[in-house]
């Protein structure tokens, strides 16, 4: 297994308050379920089953926050990648419309439980903005933007002036905001859940890599590399951008490419006012995004493309470190305190998928760049599920697991897909990426 934060480590493991002692599992135990990963979305449905009384054990190879949930952005940006109309076109009205209520309340989810459970994450919710790098693009952000407004959302279209202030860079020809969204320390967030579990009454174990799954009549029995098990009747996997072979097939469901971020010397106060000013998070339209945002020790970070393997060196991140210097001169020169990186699960259709190969044994996999607040609403949803029986307390359907045809092949295709981005998604005023 790779090191967790290869080279240096990240900027949320330097700055996150100390995680609670998730010991790993030393003898048998039993529970209704078991949870197999401690990212956002094992640890929220640990949360809400414990908050419902449901005994719960989540079992995780590294510690709570290993994942993508203690590398990302920490940007926490509702809805997913398609817009209300896509996604009535692709559910029909009935379910569209309930899969878009759920995906419109995502950040909202994330703030209240920090402030629910007076979790110490450094937070702000100012808001996202989306820049577009092509006439085209702009089009269709001002469509997005519209179609939230007419559904009530605090969303506005920017015009080229308005995103140039905002983001203190004149390279978008326009974009618009959802001030839905904002800001956290992702490791503090995943943290400040697994504490809520536990306290919740939840029992969680790191350094537990789970190496069997065998169905034993109506249990389950979840073994991990200690040779210690855990028996319980459900079973959820939330291993996602990490999913190993546990489950037959269900990793060549995905394509797992790594993304990476590169985060700043903390900037001086006149540098860090000319840089996205009020503080939102941002990301544009490119095929391989750029996504940047100030945190709360005034770094300025640049997350985007890198290559499909893991790193070997800083040059990898070195394409990153001079977009800053491009699209902001006046931090150019400036150091840079850390480079890392951290591995999303892409399905075919951009969507998370649900499994349930066998009965009692649920999967959630698919992470995709909103999985802050989507993979938080998902384990809600999850645990609102196994405590009631209630399928419908799911907002995407369940799906027999489909390998995606020569999967091999397909990641060696993302590796020339990246390459082909890389070359072409430079749009009419940026050159920058
Ligand atoms: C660099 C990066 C930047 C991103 N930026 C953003 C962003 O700004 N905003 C946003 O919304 N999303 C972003 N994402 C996506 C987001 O981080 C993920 O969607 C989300 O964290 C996924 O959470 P999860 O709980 O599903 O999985 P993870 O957090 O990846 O957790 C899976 C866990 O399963 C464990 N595991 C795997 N196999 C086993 C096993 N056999 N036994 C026990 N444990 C196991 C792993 O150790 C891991 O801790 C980003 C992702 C990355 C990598």
């Amino acid at each position: 297994m790779a090191e967790p934060f290869p080279l240096a480590p990240s900027l949320w493991h330097a700055t996150a308050p100390a995680a609670a002692p998730t010991p790993p599992l030393a003898a048998d135990a039993s529970a209704d379920v078991c949870v197999i990963g401690a990212g956002y979305a094992g640890l929220s449905t640990a949360l809400h089953l414990a908050e419902a009384g449901v005994s719960v054990i989540v079992l995780e190879t590294h510690e709570p926050g290993w994942g993508g949930s203690g590398r990302n952005g920490g940007q926490v940006i509702p809805g997913i990648k398609y817009d209300p109309s896509e996604i009535a076109a692709k559910f029909g009205p009935a379910a569209g419309e309930a899969l878009t209520r759920f995906v419109s309340t995502t950040a909202d989810l994330v703030f209240d439980l920090i402030a629910r459970h007076g979790m110490d994450v450094p937070h702000k919710r100012t808001g996202w903005i989306q820049g577009a790098h092509t006439p085209a693009m702009l089009e269709t952000v001002k469509r997005r933007a519209g179609e939230w407004q007419a559904r009530g959302v605090d969303a506005e279209y920017l015009d080229s002036d308005s995103v140039a202030r905002l983001l203190g860079t004149e390279r978008y020809l326009g974009g618009w905001i959802d001030r839905r969204a904002g800001g956290v320390q992702p490791l503090a967030y995943a943290r400040g859940l697994a504490k809520a579990a536990l306290k919740a009454g939840a029992t969680i174990h790191g350094g537990s890599p789970v190496v069997s799954l065998k169905r034993q009549g109506e249990t389950w029995i979840v073994r991990t590399a200690q040779g210690a098990s855990v028996t319980a009747p459900r079973v959820v996997v939330a291993t996602n951008g990490y999913t190993g072979d546990l489950i037959p097939k269900l990793r060549q469901t995905v394509i797992r490419p790594n993304t990476f971020i590169v985060a700043t010397e903390p900037l001086s106060d006149n540098i860090a006012g000319t840089i996205l000013p009020e503080d939102q998070v941002t990301s544009d339209t490119r095929q391989l995004l750029l996504y940047f945002r100030k945190d709360h020790t005034n770094r300025l970070l640049m997350g985007g493309r890198g290559p499909f393997r893991e790193p070997k060196d800083a040059s990898d991140w070195a394409h990153l470190e001079r977009v800053i210097g491009k699209m902001y001169p006046q931090a150019k020169g400036i150091g840079f305190d850390f480079r890392w990186c951290g591995r999303v699960a892409l399905t075919r259709d951009f969507l998370p998928h649900l499994h349930e190969p066998e009965p009692g044994l649920l999967v959630d996999i698919g992470c995709m760049g909103r999985g802050v607040g989507l993979q938080s609403a998902m384990g809600k949803a999850m645990a609102e599920y196994l405590a009631s029986g209630d399928k419908s307390r799911l907002p995407f359907p369940v799906v027999p697991i489909k390998p995606l045809p020569l999967h091999a092949l397909n990641e060696l295709y993302v590796s020339a897909i990246i390459t082909w981005y890389r070359l072409t998604d430079g749009g009419m005023k940026d050159k920058a990426a």
